[in-house]
Protein backbone atom coordinates (compact mmCIF):
# COMPACT_ATOMS: atom_id res chain seq x y z
CA UNK A 1 0.00 0.00 0.00
CA UNK A 2 2.57 1.90 1.04
CA UNK A 3 4.52 1.44 -2.27
CA UNK A 4 1.39 2.13 -4.12
CA UNK A 5 0.80 5.79 -2.38
CA UNK A 6 4.85 6.51 -3.46
CA UNK A 7 3.72 5.16 -6.87
CA UNK A 8 1.04 7.81 -7.03
CA UNK A 9 2.86 10.63 -5.87
CA UNK A 10 5.62 9.97 -7.71
CA UNK A 11 3.62 9.62 -11.17
CA UNK A 12 0.41 11.84 -11.18
CA UNK A 13 1.39 15.41 -10.70
CA UNK A 14 -1.67 17.18 -12.54
CA UNK A 15 -3.89 17.92 -9.67
CA UNK A 16 -7.25 16.45 -11.87
CA UNK A 17 -5.34 13.07 -11.74
CA UNK A 18 -4.20 13.44 -8.25
CA UNK A 19 -7.33 14.07 -6.82
CA UNK A 20 -8.79 10.38 -9.44
CA UNK A 21 -6.05 8.91 -8.15
CA UNK A 22 -7.24 9.66 -4.23
CA UNK A 23 -10.56 8.73 -5.29
CA UNK A 24 -9.74 5.41 -6.72
CA UNK A 25 -7.72 4.63 -3.76
CA UNK A 26 -10.36 5.03 -1.55
CA UNK A 27 -12.62 2.75 -3.74
CA UNK A 28 -9.66 0.27 -3.76
CA UNK A 29 -9.80 0.64 0.17
CA UNK A 30 -13.51 0.26 0.37
CA UNK A 31 -13.10 -2.82 -1.25
CA UNK A 32 -10.33 -3.67 0.46
CA UNK A 33 -12.67 -3.59 4.06
CA UNK A 34 -15.42 -5.30 2.35
CA UNK A 35 -13.07 -8.68 1.08
CA UNK A 36 -11.82 -8.77 5.20
CA UNK A 37 -15.60 -8.52 5.72
CA UNK A 38 -16.15 -11.81 3.58
CA UNK A 39 -12.81 -13.17 4.88
CA UNK A 40 -13.91 -13.06 8.51
CA UNK A 41 -17.04 -14.71 8.26
CA UNK A 42 -16.62 -18.25 9.76
CA UNK A 43 -16.14 -21.33 8.19
CA UNK A 44 -19.13 -21.88 5.73
CA UNK A 45 -21.10 -25.65 6.78
CA UNK A 46 -20.79 -28.21 4.81
CA UNK A 47 -23.57 -28.76 1.94
CA UNK A 48 -26.16 -31.34 2.42
CA UNK A 49 -27.92 -33.01 0.14
CA UNK A 50 -29.64 -29.05 -0.75
CA UNK A 51 -33.29 -29.74 -1.28
CA UNK A 52 -33.59 -28.06 -5.10
CA UNK A 53 -36.44 -26.74 -6.68
CA UNK A 54 -38.38 -23.01 -5.64
CA UNK A 55 -40.80 -23.47 -3.09
CA UNK A 56 -40.91 -20.48 -1.39
CA UNK A 57 -39.21 -19.87 1.70
CA UNK A 58 -40.30 -17.74 4.58
CA UNK A 59 -37.73 -15.36 7.21
CA UNK A 60 -37.29 -14.94 11.18
CA UNK A 61 -35.56 -12.30 12.29
CA UNK A 62 -35.90 -12.66 16.34
CA UNK A 63 -34.08 -10.13 18.52
CA UNK A 64 -31.43 -9.62 16.10
CA UNK A 65 -28.40 -7.64 17.47
CA UNK A 66 -25.95 -6.09 14.27
CA UNK A 67 -23.27 -3.34 14.17
CA UNK A 68 -21.04 -3.12 11.01
CA UNK A 69 -17.61 -2.96 12.79
CA UNK A 70 -16.74 -3.03 17.03
CA UNK A 71 -16.55 0.41 16.88
CA UNK A 72 -20.04 1.46 14.65
CA UNK A 73 -22.85 2.17 15.87
CA UNK A 74 -25.87 -0.51 16.51
CA UNK A 75 -27.71 -1.01 13.64
CA UNK A 76 -30.12 -3.56 14.83
CA UNK A 77 -30.78 -3.37 18.60
CA UNK A 78 -33.22 -6.21 19.24
CA UNK A 79 -35.38 -6.48 15.68
CA UNK A 80 -37.65 -9.09 15.61
CA UNK A 81 -40.58 -10.01 12.75
CA UNK A 82 -41.18 -12.79 10.60
CA UNK A 83 -42.01 -12.90 6.92
CA UNK A 84 -44.53 -16.18 5.90
CA UNK A 85 -43.30 -18.19 3.32
CA UNK A 86 -45.34 -16.66 -0.29
CA UNK A 87 -47.35 -13.50 -0.05
CA UNK A 88 -46.28 -10.15 -0.08
CA UNK A 89 -44.10 -8.72 2.87
CA UNK A 90 -43.02 -4.99 3.02
CA UNK A 91 -40.12 -3.24 4.68
CA UNK A 92 -40.85 0.24 5.43
CA UNK A 93 -39.17 3.22 7.45
CA UNK A 94 -37.53 6.38 7.68
CA UNK A 95 -33.61 6.55 6.01
CA UNK A 96 -31.16 4.84 8.28
CA UNK A 97 -34.01 2.63 9.54
CA UNK A 98 -31.55 -0.16 8.88
CA UNK A 99 -33.96 -1.49 5.86
CA UNK A 100 -31.26 -2.42 3.53
CA UNK A 101 -29.24 -4.10 6.16
CA UNK A 102 -32.06 -6.54 7.06
CA UNK A 103 -30.98 -7.41 3.19
CA UNK A 104 -27.08 -7.40 4.15
CA UNK A 105 -27.68 -9.76 6.67
CA UNK A 106 -30.11 -12.42 4.54
CA UNK A 107 -27.15 -12.36 2.05
CA UNK A 108 -24.68 -13.17 4.58
CA UNK A 109 -22.67 -10.40 3.23
CA UNK A 110 -22.42 -9.74 7.55
CA UNK A 111 -22.87 -11.78 10.06
CA UNK A 112 -24.78 -10.57 12.88
CA UNK A 113 -23.56 -10.45 16.39
CA UNK A 114 -26.94 -11.71 18.58
CA UNK A 115 -30.30 -13.56 18.15
CA UNK A 116 -31.36 -15.37 15.81
CA UNK A 117 -31.99 -15.20 11.71
CA UNK A 118 -33.74 -18.32 9.97
CA UNK A 119 -34.65 -18.98 6.48
CA UNK A 120 -36.81 -21.78 5.59
CA UNK A 121 -36.87 -22.57 9.16
CA UNK A 122 -33.10 -22.89 9.33
CA UNK A 123 -30.24 -21.20 11.19
CA UNK A 124 -29.10 -18.85 8.62
CA UNK A 125 -25.55 -20.08 9.64
CA UNK A 126 -26.21 -23.49 8.95
CA UNK A 127 -27.10 -22.41 5.11
CA UNK A 128 -24.28 -23.57 2.78
CA UNK A 129 -23.33 -19.96 1.25
CA UNK A 130 -24.01 -21.23 -2.42
CA UNK A 131 -27.29 -22.54 -1.79
CA UNK A 132 -28.43 -19.25 0.39
CA UNK A 133 -27.15 -17.36 -2.83
CA UNK A 134 -28.81 -19.37 -5.31
CA UNK A 135 -31.78 -19.44 -3.12
CA UNK A 136 -32.52 -15.47 -2.59
CA UNK A 137 -33.22 -13.48 -5.68
CA UNK A 138 -31.75 -9.72 -5.07
CA UNK A 139 -33.28 -6.97 -7.07
CA UNK A 140 -30.59 -3.72 -5.69
CA UNK A 141 -31.84 -0.19 -5.47
CA UNK A 142 -31.36 1.36 -8.74
CA UNK A 143 -30.34 -2.30 -10.22
CA UNK A 144 -27.94 -1.10 -13.85
CA UNK A 145 -28.47 -2.18 -17.18
CA UNK A 146 -25.04 -3.87 -17.97
CA UNK A 147 -23.76 -3.08 -21.62
CA UNK A 148 -25.12 -5.80 -23.68
CA UNK A 149 -28.14 -7.05 -25.07
CA UNK A 150 -31.60 -7.20 -23.81
CA UNK A 151 -31.68 -10.78 -23.83
CA UNK A 152 -27.53 -10.95 -22.53
CA UNK A 153 -29.01 -8.56 -19.62
CA UNK A 154 -31.62 -11.31 -18.45
CA UNK A 155 -29.65 -14.76 -18.90
CA UNK A 156 -26.64 -12.58 -17.48
CA UNK A 157 -27.19 -15.14 -13.85
CA UNK A 158 -29.22 -17.56 -15.54
CA UNK A 159 -27.41 -18.44 -18.99
CA UNK A 160 -29.21 -22.25 -19.07
CA UNK A 161 -32.44 -20.64 -18.89
CA UNK A 162 -34.61 -22.32 -22.06
CA UNK A 163 -35.81 -19.54 -24.31
CA UNK A 164 -39.56 -20.24 -22.94
CA UNK A 165 -38.26 -19.47 -19.64
CA UNK A 166 -36.96 -16.58 -21.08
CA UNK A 167 -40.29 -15.28 -23.02
CA UNK A 168 -42.30 -16.23 -19.52
CA UNK A 169 -39.79 -14.23 -17.68
CA UNK A 170 -40.71 -11.00 -20.02
CA UNK A 171 -44.27 -11.53 -20.01
CA UNK A 172 -44.31 -11.81 -16.34
CA UNK A 173 -42.48 -8.72 -15.63
CA UNK A 174 -44.57 -7.03 -18.08
CA UNK A 175 -41.56 -6.14 -20.90
CA UNK A 176 -43.56 -7.48 -23.45
CA UNK A 177 -43.87 -3.61 -25.07
CA UNK A 178 -40.61 -3.25 -24.60
CA UNK A 179 -39.02 -6.24 -26.73
CA UNK A 180 -41.65 -5.64 -29.26
CA UNK A 181 -40.37 -1.88 -30.04
CA UNK A 182 -37.03 -2.57 -29.83
CA UNK A 183 -35.51 -2.56 -33.36
CA UNK A 184 -33.72 -6.17 -32.85
CA UNK A 185 -36.32 -7.33 -30.44
CA UNK A 186 -34.72 -9.15 -27.66
CA UNK A 187 -31.07 -8.65 -29.11
CA UNK A 188 -31.09 -5.13 -29.19
CA UNK A 189 -28.02 -3.54 -27.36
CA UNK A 190 -29.15 -1.62 -24.35
CA UNK A 191 -27.71 0.51 -21.47
CA UNK A 192 -25.26 3.21 -21.96
CA UNK A 193 -24.20 1.51 -25.44
CA UNK A 194 -27.43 1.00 -26.60
CA UNK A 195 -31.35 1.76 -25.91
CA UNK A 196 -31.50 3.70 -22.74
CA UNK A 197 -34.61 1.79 -20.69
CA UNK A 198 -36.33 4.19 -18.32
CA UNK A 199 -36.29 3.68 -14.51
CA UNK A 200 -39.62 1.41 -14.41
CA UNK A 201 -38.02 -1.24 -17.32
CA UNK A 202 -34.90 -0.65 -15.79
CA UNK A 203 -35.95 -2.31 -12.67
CA UNK A 204 -38.48 -4.80 -14.44
CA UNK A 205 -35.28 -6.10 -16.28
CA UNK A 206 -33.74 -6.34 -13.07
CA UNK A 207 -36.57 -8.16 -11.95
CA UNK A 208 -36.89 -10.55 -14.41
CA UNK A 209 -32.96 -11.28 -14.81
CA UNK A 210 -33.43 -12.32 -10.73
CA UNK A 211 -36.93 -14.39 -11.55
CA UNK A 212 -35.09 -16.28 -14.05
CA UNK A 213 -33.07 -17.67 -11.34
CA UNK A 214 -36.12 -18.95 -9.78
CA UNK A 215 -35.45 -17.63 -6.33
CA UNK A 216 -37.21 -19.41 -3.27
CA UNK A 217 -37.10 -15.74 -1.66
CA UNK A 218 -36.99 -12.69 -3.88
CA UNK A 219 -35.72 -9.42 -2.23
CA UNK A 220 -36.62 -6.62 -3.55
CA UNK A 221 -34.87 -3.02 -2.51
CA UNK A 222 -37.41 -0.57 -4.96
CA UNK A 223 -36.40 2.17 -6.58
CA UNK A 224 -36.50 5.42 -5.66
CA UNK A 225 -37.24 7.30 -8.34
CA UNK A 226 -40.58 8.40 -9.66
CA UNK A 227 -42.29 6.69 -11.88
CA UNK A 228 -44.97 7.13 -14.36
CA UNK A 229 -48.41 6.06 -13.99
CA UNK A 230 -48.08 3.53 -16.06
CA UNK A 231 -44.49 2.19 -14.70
CA UNK A 232 -45.84 2.54 -11.68
CA UNK A 233 -48.98 0.25 -12.00
CA UNK A 234 -47.12 -2.46 -13.84
CA UNK A 235 -44.56 -2.87 -11.02
CA UNK A 236 -47.29 -3.26 -8.71
CA UNK A 237 -48.89 -5.55 -11.37
CA UNK A 238 -45.61 -7.53 -11.90
CA UNK A 239 -45.21 -7.60 -7.70
CA UNK A 240 -48.33 -9.11 -7.14
CA UNK A 241 -47.90 -11.76 -9.46
CA UNK A 242 -44.35 -12.73 -8.39
CA UNK A 243 -45.77 -12.78 -4.87
CA UNK A 244 -48.20 -15.82 -5.88
CA UNK A 245 -45.00 -17.87 -6.66
CA UNK A 246 -41.98 -17.31 -4.27
CA UNK A 247 -41.52 -14.73 -1.30
CA UNK A 248 -41.28 -11.54 -2.15
CA UNK A 249 -39.26 -8.86 0.84
CA UNK A 250 -39.92 -5.45 -0.52
CA UNK A 251 -38.23 -2.21 0.53
CA UNK A 252 -41.20 -0.24 -0.30
CA UNK A 253 -40.85 3.31 -1.55
CA UNK A 254 -43.94 3.97 -2.74
CA UNK A 255 -47.58 3.55 -1.55
CA UNK A 256 -49.23 1.72 -4.44
CA UNK A 257 -46.36 -0.84 -3.16
CA UNK A 258 -47.86 -1.22 0.37
CA UNK A 259 -51.35 -1.14 -0.42
CA UNK A 260 -50.88 -4.41 -1.94
CA UNK A 261 -48.94 -5.84 0.79
CA UNK A 262 -50.38 -9.20 2.76
CA UNK A 263 -47.87 -7.72 5.95
CA UNK A 264 -46.43 -4.58 6.23
CA UNK A 265 -43.21 -4.31 9.17
CA UNK A 266 -42.50 -0.61 10.71
CA UNK A 267 -39.07 -0.25 10.92
CA UNK A 268 -37.37 3.02 13.34
CA UNK A 269 -34.10 3.56 14.51
CA UNK A 270 -33.08 0.22 14.53
CA UNK A 271 -36.11 -2.02 15.82
CA UNK A 272 -39.62 -2.28 14.53
CA UNK A 273 -42.42 -0.86 15.91
CA UNK A 274 -45.19 -2.19 14.26
CA UNK A 275 -46.56 -4.84 11.83
CA UNK A 276 -49.99 -5.18 10.31
CA UNK A 277 -51.54 -4.22 7.27
CA UNK A 278 -51.96 -0.95 5.36
CA UNK A 279 -55.24 -0.58 7.10
CA UNK A 280 -54.41 -1.86 10.90
CA UNK A 281 -51.54 0.23 9.89
CA UNK A 282 -53.17 3.77 8.97
CA UNK A 283 -55.48 3.41 11.82
CA UNK A 284 -52.74 2.50 14.57
CA UNK A 285 -49.39 3.52 13.77
CA UNK A 286 -48.57 7.73 13.90
CA UNK A 287 -45.05 7.31 12.06
CA UNK A 288 -46.99 4.93 9.32
CA UNK A 289 -49.55 7.22 8.48
CA UNK A 290 -47.03 10.37 8.64
CA UNK A 291 -45.04 8.43 6.15
CA UNK A 292 -47.92 7.34 4.25
CA UNK A 293 -49.15 10.64 3.52
CA UNK A 294 -46.06 11.48 2.25
CA UNK A 295 -46.60 8.93 -0.27
CA UNK A 296 -43.02 7.19 1.37
CA UNK A 297 -40.52 7.72 -1.31
CA UNK A 298 -37.64 8.04 1.24
CA UNK A 299 -34.46 6.49 0.83
P1 LIG B 1 -32.22 2.14 5.49
O1 LIG B 1 -32.09 1.17 4.36
O2 LIG B 1 -33.40 1.89 6.35
O3 LIG B 1 -32.16 3.56 5.03
P2 LIG B 1 -29.60 1.13 6.25
O4 LIG B 1 -29.79 -0.28 6.65
O5 LIG B 1 -29.07 1.39 4.89
O6 LIG B 1 -30.96 1.93 6.47
O7 LIG B 1 -28.65 1.85 7.28
C1 LIG B 1 -28.81 1.78 8.69
C2 LIG B 1 -27.59 2.41 9.34
O8 LIG B 1 -26.44 1.62 9.04
C3 LIG B 1 -27.30 3.81 8.87
O9 LIG B 1 -26.86 4.57 9.97
C4 LIG B 1 -26.17 3.62 7.88
O10 LIG B 1 -25.34 4.74 7.85
C5 LIG B 1 -25.44 2.42 8.43
N1 LIG B 1 -24.83 1.62 7.35
C6 LIG B 1 -25.48 1.12 6.27
N2 LIG B 1 -24.64 0.40 5.50
C7 LIG B 1 -23.43 0.46 6.10
C8 LIG B 1 -22.10 -0.08 5.80
N3 LIG B 1 -21.90 -0.85 4.71
N4 LIG B 1 -21.10 0.19 6.66
C9 LIG B 1 -21.31 0.94 7.76
N5 LIG B 1 -22.50 1.48 8.10
C10 LIG B 1 -23.55 1.25 7.29
MG1 LIG C 1 -31.90 1.51 2.24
Amino acid sequence: LIAFLLYLFYLVPPIGQLVQGAVQLQNGLAAMRRIKEIEDLPAEPVSVAAPAGSTPVGVRFEDVVFRYGDDRPTVHDGVTFEVPAGGLTALVGPSGAGKSTVFALLERFYEHQDGLITIGGRDIRDWPLADLRSALGYVEQDAPVLAGTLRENLLFAAQDATEDELRRAVTRTRLDDLVARLPEGLDTAVGHRGVLLSGGERQRVAIARALLRRPRLLLLDEATSQLDAVNELRLREVIAEVATETTVLVIAHRLSTVTNADRIVVMEAGGVRAVGTHAELVADDDLYRELAATQFLVS
